[in-house]
């Protein structure tokens, strides 16, 4: 299945035009950039963007046989980038934006598995921004990350890692975009390598069990993922849902989860830019293989 040509600028929204996919089928999502394509050279002015329309999500999707309630298991299969990726920084925006004087648009090429700054040659690594479903409430702009997913910007969701996500609506209404070729950890002056991009995931629907929060694994990893205005907040929620896995799959007590946390966990900033911070906590799969 093929879903391209249809965006969501919130989470939760244009329910009614969701595409029916069914769980197992590989699904391919052609995905925008962050600024919705329009930043098409350095020259452009910053000034002239819409603000209205950026952070799209393609989607979304209606996986038959999610009810709320579920948890909702995203494969992350492959993700193809465009060639060309494009980062800005403005004033007032991330962490040095007080210090920005004049915003400046830069254009990455992406080739040869690389992305060259400035004559640098960048490890790429692609990344899903912004991936979610509908929110318990009505909607959340896409550039805002919260329990349901949305501009998480976490540079582990990537090729081969599986996401897993609450289910607040029956059919999930999942979407995905805001790729990046690379992005550093806390993506500081608000982008990554923004790129265009072809994703492809598989849906599962796990029954009998829910979360509250997104949750990750990859071949090292189980991660919990939090996101709160506070950002000292969003770490406690991801340390206390790790703390569950914990007690839940090893039947230790709080103080011991929480002292093997405390010797082996990571904490980790997925960005500490968007509208709500979000920060993951890391346990090695050698400690805890299980995060569902
Ligand atoms: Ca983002
Ligand atoms: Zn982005």
């Amino acid at each position: 299945m093929v879903i391209k040509d249809m965006c969501m600028f919130a989470m939760g929204e244009n329910k009614e035009s969701a595409v029916k996919v069914r769980q197992g089928e590989i699904v391919e999502f052609y995905t925008h950039d962050c600024f919705n394509d329009q930043i098409t050279s350095e020259d452009y002015v910053m000034d002239t963007l819409d603000w209205d329309h950026i952070n799209p999500a393609t989607g979304p999707v209606f996986v038959v046989g999610a009810k709320k309630g579920d948890v909702l298991k995203v494969e992350i299969l492959d993700i193809e980038l465009a060639d060309e990726g494009t980062m800005c920084c403005l004033p007032e925006n991330g962490v040095l934006g007080p210090d920005i004087t004049d915003s400046q648009v830069k254009k990455v090429p992406v080739k040869d598995g690389k992305a060259i700054f400035n004559g640098f040659e960048l490890p790429l690594n692609p990344m899903i921004g912004v991936i979610g479903v509908a929110p318990a409430a009505a909607t959340v702009a896409c550039g805002t990350p919260g329990t349901h997913g949305g501009n998480m910007d976490n540079t582990k969701i990537t090729k081969g890692a599986t996401l897993y996500l609450p289910v607040f609506h029956d059919g999930a209404y999942f979407g995905c975009g805001d790729v990046h070729a690379c992005m550093g950890d806390g993506e500081i002056m608000v982008s990554g390598v923004e790129i265009a991009a072809k994703v492809s995931v598989k849906f599962t629907v796990i029954k009998g069990t829910s979360i509250e929060n997104p949750r990750l694994e990859d071949a090292e990893n189980i991660y919990t993922i939090a996101s709160h205005a506070d950002l000292e907040k969003a770490i406690y929620i991801a340390t206390k849902d790790m703390c569950g896995i914990l007690q839940k799959e090893l039947g230790y007590t709080l103080n011991e989860a929480g002292m093997l946390m405390s010797a082996v966990g990571n904490l980790q900033f997925c960005q500490v830019v968007d509208p709500e911070r979000t920060v993951r906590m890391a346990i090695p799969k050698t400690i805890c293989n299980k995060v569902i």
